[in-house]
This record gives structure tokens, sequence and C-alpha cells, in this order.
């Protein structure tokens, strides 16, 4: 940004200081020929005034200065005097618009390029008391002529213009730059927005946001934190206690066997907790979008209900797979969490003996199971970190309150959108849909 801004502030200097030196070049050799013209005008009252007092054309060469030509014309148009060459040899002069307009209106003035030399020729006539027509003029450069004598000092000029263009860029530049480049230090500051001496008005907005969803994420933190040494404090509690009592010798010998199994089935909860823990980090961590691979979902579900086959067959509960091949793009690591959790709930949350059915269509993924169901008012929450609706059921049945976190997170990732449908003690679905 700062080197974008930098080369735009300089192109507008050096375009302002080239449009500036044109523009006041343009003016300045307007102001010359109306000097020229008015100038050539008073030359030539002069001469008609001294004329009377001549007593013969020549006389007239004592006026021509430098660079001014005089011209005595007769009322045919015969040229009776030039100071630039021999009137003899010029042809008649009446057709010209300056000499006609002095003889019909008293005086005129006129202005012509010539081809040959570049030069532009300004002329001033005036009529005489005898009748004749005295003209003076003068050959002015034009204003590529003025301007080539002008070019080294322009040169010179416009690279003095152009090297105080870049020290002024890059300067106020940094100038502009330095309440942004500040932001990140100071975000954490709560009154930041309000202050217009570090923040633009502009970007008030912007830092509200960033603020906002700072001290969300922060709170969001501080609660995960809180429940995770909840959640892992539940278990150690239980297992240091059995693990205690059987230590003291407090436990009978037929209550032994029932704690350490108590302990097993603890600890094994904790290590799903823990690695679910983990997982989740990682996505949280990972917030990159998902590597893009073709994934056949069809396949990954197949995978899934494999591996829960022992589960649901505790329970007796049947699978069935309906719908054609699914592939999306999306990372199969994460695809399998998130399928695999939907198959888990379905089994746990379902009735002995109930049935899923998992249905694909070309672009998503629907698990329904003949369970529990979710009452109305917790299905917005289920979502959540540890958001159980009862956390005994639960936790007897191996839950972490994790699992539809993880599915959640998986499917922001890929892009997908989740739908739930439950109702309760009849079943719930959860479709996964994927961009297409
Ligand atoms: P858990 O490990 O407790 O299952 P989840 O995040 O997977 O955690 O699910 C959160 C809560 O949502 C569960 O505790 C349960 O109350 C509810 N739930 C999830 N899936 C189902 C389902 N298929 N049927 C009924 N309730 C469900």
């Amino acid at each position: 940004m700062e080197e974008k801004i930098t080369l735009n502030l300089f192109y507008m200097g050096l375009i302002s200081a080239i449009l500036a030196v044109l523009c006041s070049g343009i003016a300045f050799y307007r102001s010359y020929q109306e000097q020229v013209q008015e100038d050539l005008s008073r030359h030539g009252q002069l001469v008609a005034e001294a004329y009377t007092s001549l007593t013969e054309p020549s006389q007239l060469s004592r006026f021509s200065r430098q660079g001014i030509r005089i011209t005595l014309i007769q009322t045919d148009g015969t040229v009776l005097y030039e100071s630039a060459a021999d009137a003899g040899t010029m042809e008649n002069h009446l057709s010209r618009p300056e000499v006609q307009s002095a003889l019909s209106g008293g005086s005129g003035s006129a202005k012509r390029t010539s081809e040959t030399l570049g030069s532009v020729d300004y002329y001033y006539a005036l009529r005489l008391p005898d009748g004749n027509v005295l003209r003076v003029s003068q050959a002015v450069s034009n204003i590529y002529q003025i301007y080539g004598d002008a070019v080294p000092y322009l040169v010179l000029a416009i690279c003095i213009l152009m090297i105080m263009a870049v020290v002024f860029a890059v300067l106020l530049t940094r100038r502009l730059l330095v309440p942004i480049k500040r932001l990140p230090d100071e975000l954490d500051d709560p009154t930041l927005a309000d202050d217009r001496s570090r923040v633009y008005p502009e970007l008030r907005p912007f830092v509200q946001e960033i603020q906002k969803q700072r001290q969300e994420r922060d709170s969001m933190r501080q609660e995960f934190t809180a429940n995770v040494s909840h959640e892992l404090k539940t278990p150690l509690t239980t297992i240091s206690g059995y693990a205690e009592m059987i230590e003291s010798g407090m436990a009978r010998e037929e209550d032994v066997k029932r704690f350490a199994s108590t302990i097993h089935r603890e600890s094994g909860r904790l290590l799903t907790l823990i690695s679910d823990i983990i997982r989740l980090s990682q996505l949280d961590e990972n917030d990159a979008p998902a590597p893009m691979l073709p994934v056949d979902l069809r396949n990954l579900a197949t995978e899934c209900m494999d591996s829960l086959v022992p589960a649901a067959k505790k329970n007796g509960i049947s699978f069935s797979i309906e719908g054609p091949e699914c592939t999306v793009h999306g990372d199969k690591g994460e695809l399998w969490e998130l399928i695999y959790n939907l198959i888990d709930n379905a089994i746990r949350y379902n009735r002995p003996n109930g049935s899923i059915s998992i249905t694909l269509t070309e672009r998503s993924i629907c698990v329904s199971d003949t369970g529990i169901g979710i009452p109305p008012e917790h299905q917005e929450r289920i979502f959540e970190r540890f958001y159980r609706v009862d956390k005994s059921h639960s936790r007897s049945t191996g839950g972490t309150g994790l699992g539809l976190s993880i599915v959640k997170h998986v499917a922001e990732h890929h892009g997908a959108r989740l739908q739930l449908e439950s109702t309760l003690g009849v079943g719930t679905s959860i479709t996964v849909t994927f961009p297409s």
C-alpha cells in the first residue's frame, strides 16, 4: 500500500508540475504576442506622426529599428517604400487584409505565419493624411522556437520538480500511514476508536469491528478454558477417588474389580476428551481453506459405518445408505471426522433396535436416526462446545460434548451449510450441504 500511495502521489506531483510548466508557457507566449502587437501599433503611430515632416519616402528608413520593417503603400496597392527590400520588385499589396482595413477604417492589424521560416509576422497598418498607407511589421519566433531555447532550463526545472515530488511523496506517505501502522499495537485500548488523533474517522468502523471480534474471541477462549478444566476434573476426580479407595484398602475384595473398570472407563473418556480438545484447537489454528482434493462422501460414509458397526450392534441398530456417488472437494481426514461424529451421535442417541439412514445427493449428505430427538429450545445450541442436552446421557454413552463442534468447524472450513431437523421422541436428521 505504501508503495502504491507513494507512486500515486509522485505521479500526481509530476503531472501537476508538467501541466504548470506547459500552462505558464502558453500564458507567457500569449501575453508576449499581445505585447508585440501593442508595441507595433505604438511604433506605427509614432512613424506616422513623423511622416508629415519627411520630404521623401526613403527617409522612412530612419524609423526601421532592428526587426521592424516599414512599408509605404499607395492607395492602389503599389509599394512606394519597403525597408527590408527593393520596393520596385514588390507585388501589389492592395489585397493584404491590414492594408484593406487601413484604407477603409483608418487602421488595421494582421498576423501571418511564414511557412518557410516558421515565424509569425505581425502587421499594423494605418492610413496617412495624404491617403497612403503606412505599414509596420515584425517577425516573432513561434512558440516552439521560443520553447526550444528554454528546453535545457525546462528539463532542469522538471528534474528538480521530480526530485521534490519523490521526496514529498515519500514523506507524505509516511506521515499518512503512521496512524495505520500503529493500529495493531493500540487495538487493545478500548478508547482507541473514539480518538480522532489516533484513528482516521474512515477507519473507525473497521477498528470497532476488530475490537468486537477480539473481545468475543477472548471471552470464548476463557469460557472454553473454564469448560475444559471442569470437564477434565470430573473423570479425574472419579479416577483418583476410586484409586485412593483401592490403595488405602478401604475397597472390599469384590468391589475392586468394579472400581478398576470404572477407572478404566473414566480414563478412556479422559483420553477421548483430550484428543477431541486437541483436534478442536488444531482446527482453530488452521483456519486456512481446506485443501481442494476430490473426496467421495459415499465411500467415506461406508468406511465410518464399518468402523461403527460394533457399537451399533450392541443396541441392535441397523444402517442403510442411499443415493448417488457424491464427490466434493475438501480434506479427506476432516470430512471423515464430520461423518463419523454424525453417525456416532445417531447411534448413541438412538433407541434400542432403532435405525440410521444415510442419504446422499450430488452435493449433500444427510444422517437421520430414529432416536430420542432434540427439544426445540436446545436445537440452536447443540453445535456449541461442551453443550449437551442431557449431560448424564452424553457421559454414559462416552460423549464429550465436542463432537458437533468439530462437525461445525469442519463444515465451516469447507464452506458447507448445516441443517438440523429433529422431533422429540421421533428422531433427528442432520444435513451437510457443500457448495457447488
Ligand atoms: P456429545 O459428545 O455429548 O454427543 P455432541 O457435540 O456430539 O456432544 O452433541 C451435543 C449434544 O447434542 C449431545 O449431547 C446431545 O444432547 C445432542 N445430540 C447430538 N446428536 C444427537 C442426535 N442424533 N439425537 C439426539 N440428540 C443429539
